[in-house]
């Protein structure tokens, strides 16, 4: 008897991680770790893991049958990455799924392409690339323009694209069954908008963000973040990003229709005091003020 209970209590405690993703459950609070300048590696639950290089973030499932890795990041990077998925499984990496063509995410992908993986990624970026030959990112072997479902070992990852928003070719990943987002550059928790918010397009990224608000997930996986930062938040960070570049926007508008039109006054004048303790409030603030000048000034 007392064997039985003992053996249904370790299934139980085995199981708790197929059931934390129930709400509020999550631990997302918790830093991803490791060294400023190197990796670290989280483990979601699920076979889901968030890996980290530096600030950059990417994810990787291990399956039954292989693993879907995706944004390779650079060169160095990726031999990291192939390290930690090979220190977790034998199985081969199957799928590398490109999150959108800037080459500070999917540079180093030929490591997994000579092991025989296929690339994923949106039809803009096949184009891109050819256009603009990268030569250590492999082209899509697979692409898609509205959406695409990634089975692998009875795992599905959903790939959705939203239209241009941050350069013409971004997807938003999602498990369905974790209710998972993984997002890179358009949502980064706790973080004003990137520098002069290079191929950002403001409000082409408010209506993007408006419409991934939509989608069922109740987490998120972000692809930038220091290893303070936690691996894994919760939904609301969609809806906090959607709100900072609105108010950004409100605030440049609302001065420059008072009369003030010099950028370098609005740099000065322009103030998000709800935002003050969001990372690199002061040194990139005025810069996003700048990027939404121009929107206004030139209509872009
Ligand atoms: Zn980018």
């Amino acid at each position: 008897m007392k064997i039985l209970v003992l053996i249904s209590l370790t299934l139980c405690i085995l199981q708790i991680p197929l059931l934390s993703f129930g709400k509020n459950s999550f631990p997302t609070k918790s830093p991803i770790g490791g060294k400023t300048w190197g990796t670290s590696v989280k483990e979601i639950g699920n076979g889901i893991f968030v890996f980290r290089w530096w600030v950059y973030r990417n994810i990787f499932i291990i399956t039954d049958e292989g693993v879907i890795a995706t944004d390779p990041i650079n060169p160095k990077a990726a031999a990291l990455l192939k390290k930690e998925i090979q220190k977790r499984t034998d199985k081969p990496v199957k799928y590398v799924v490109y999150s959108h063509n800037h080459k500070d995410h999917i540079s180093g992908g030929n490591v997994f392409k000579k092991d025989g993986a296929k690339f994923v990624g949106h039809a803009n970026l096949l184009k891109e690339l050819k256009d603009h030959p990268n030569p250590s990112s492999p082209l899509p072997d697979i692409t898609f323009k509205d959406s695409y479902k990634l089975k692998l070992g009875g795992r599905v990852l959903e790939l959705k694209y939203f239209g241009p928003n941050h350069g013409n070719s971004l997807i938003v990943m999602r498990f369905p069954k974790e209710k998972i987002l993984f997002i890179v550059d358009i949502v980064t928790p706790r973080r004003v908008a990137f520098r002069t918010m290079p191929d950002f397009w403001p409000d082409e990224w408010i209506r993007s963000l408006k419409e991934i608000e939509k989608l069922d997930f109740d987490y998120v996986i972000s692809g930038h973040g220091p290893e303070t930062q936690p691996a894994i938040d919760g939904a609301t960070i969609v809806k906090d990003q959607r709100e900072y570049l609105e108010d950004l926007m409100k605030a440049v508008k609302n001065t420059m229709d008072k009369g003030t039109h010099d950028p370098n006054a609005l740099k000065k004048m322009v103030k998000l005091p709800k935002y003050k303790n969001w990372r690199y409030y002061k040194e990139w603030l005025p810069m996003n003020i700048e990027r939404i000048w121009a929107y206004y000034h030139m209509g872009w």
